[in-house]
């Protein structure tokens, strides 16, 4: 076990005595001395305090000192960003928040991101160099092993463009700076499961807002398929929506039936005023019974589609996420009927569905797990500390 795995153990935050480390890990005490000196040099860990002593000196305490660096967690939407400081354990040490279309391209949005992100750093008293890397979320397929997005429907200008590159050279710095990229249900799903579901393995993530996509945790690792694209249920094509076209070209997607903005058109078209998914949420809000009704509709569609990913993927919990959750019980209502009725009992007998709980931080908490999890890697630390 070399200095990089070491750290791992210590990365829950508990303080321990060489002594225990010895005793988790089978390593000779003083190959953990040395471990231990090569890891604080670099500043991951630090002392923390004295155990309590059986007789004679008592022994040194260590543990990961998360507040060592920092990272930025970036989550664009399609007319916003939000922006949080993390320490490296996660937390979020301040955040912000701006209005602006991803549709402005790559340049706008991302000056804008650099210009908010060294507010955040200069008012944490943090320097540039303080950052251990930054992960980005964006509304978007992207090929995540280079961070280029790739083909975007609704934004125009980014297709190919090299994000991290981008990134690294606004902040003077080049490849020694960590930039992740993936797409937004992606890092979401990594935040909820982070934050509220850390021990199940098996999790999806359904993101229903403009669009509808799914993030897949299976074996408790992200599964991003061979381009990327898993995941992507939004263009499904349901029997009830036969002559209904969506934006992607086809008829009949979930996305035309389900999305925020479909069932405001829906309503709109039998009567009831609604432009939008804030609009259809709104009229929930106010007890509107058609649009109380429109929404579980959008909730049985859903799950029709997930009632398939259920038999397929065999997952313990479903998290129902993005804007259009807010309508709560009566969108779930709608999905765990289709789920239950169409998936097979075995795989309903443990299966939770639920409203996220990160809510609108889903996609800040996953970017910054996203790059946490890089930076901190057992390689990585092995590097940082010339493998002690
Ligand atoms: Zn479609």
């Amino acid at each position: 076990m070399r200095a990089g795995e070491l750290f791992q153990v210590l990365r829950d935050g508990h303080a321990r005595t060489r002594a225990e480390l010895a005793e988790i890990t089978g390593l000779a005490r003083s190959t953990i001395a040395t471990r231990i000196d090569a890891l604080m040099a670099c500043g991951l860990i630090g002392p923390a305090g004295e155990a309590v002593s059986s007789g004679g000196r008592p022994p040194s305490r260590f543990a990961f000192s998360a507040s060592s660096r920092v990272v930025l967690a970036v989550d664009v939407g399609a007319t916003h960003v939000l922006i949080a400081l993390t320490d490296l354990g996660g937390r979020v040490l301040d955040e912000s928040r701006a209005a602006i279309e991803v549709a402005v391209g790559p340049v706008a949005v991302l000056d804008l991101v650099v210009e908010q992100a060294r507010r955040l750093l200069e008012r944490a008293g943090r320097d540039v160099r303080e950052l251990a890397g930054i992960g980005i979320g964006l509304p978007g397929p992207v090929e995540h092993s280079t961070g280029r997005p790739a083909n975007p429907p609704i934004m125009p200008g980014w297709d190919g463009f090299d994000v991290p590159a981008y990134v690294q050279q606004s902040f003077g710095l080049g490849g020694e700076l960590d930039v992740l990229v993936d797409n937004d249900v992606n890092i979401m799903a990594l935040g909820e499961r982070a934050g509220y579901w850390p021990i199940e393995e098996n999790l999806l993530f359904v993101k229903v807002a403009t669009g509808i996509g799914a993030g897949i945790v299976g074996r408790g690792l992200l599964q991003r398929g061979a381009d990327g694209t898993a995941g992507d249920i939004g263009h499904v094509r349901l029997s009830r929506g036969d002559g209904v076209l969506c934006r992607c070209g086809n008829v009949g997607c979930l996305e035309a039936l389900a999305s925020g903005p479909a069932v405001a058109s829906a309503l709109d078209a039998g009567g009831v005023h609604a432009e939008s998914g804030e609009d259809v949420l709104d009229l929930v809000r106010h007890g509107s019974v058609d649009a109380v009704q429109a929404v579980r509709q959008a909730g049985r569609d859903i799950g029709e589609v997930l009632a398939t990913c259920v038999n397929l993927l065999n997952p313990s919990v479903i998290v129902i996420g993005g804007g259009l959750s807010a309508a709560g019980e009566y969108l779930l209502a709608g999905v765990r009927e289709m789920v239950y009725q169409r998936s097979l009992p075995l795989a309903t007998a443990r299966l939770r569905i639920v409203q996220s709980m990160a809510g609108d931080r889903a996609g800040v908490l996953g970017a910054s797990h996203m790059i946490i999890d890089h930076v901190l890697s057992p390689d990585r630390i092995g590097a940082l500390v010339a493998d002690a």
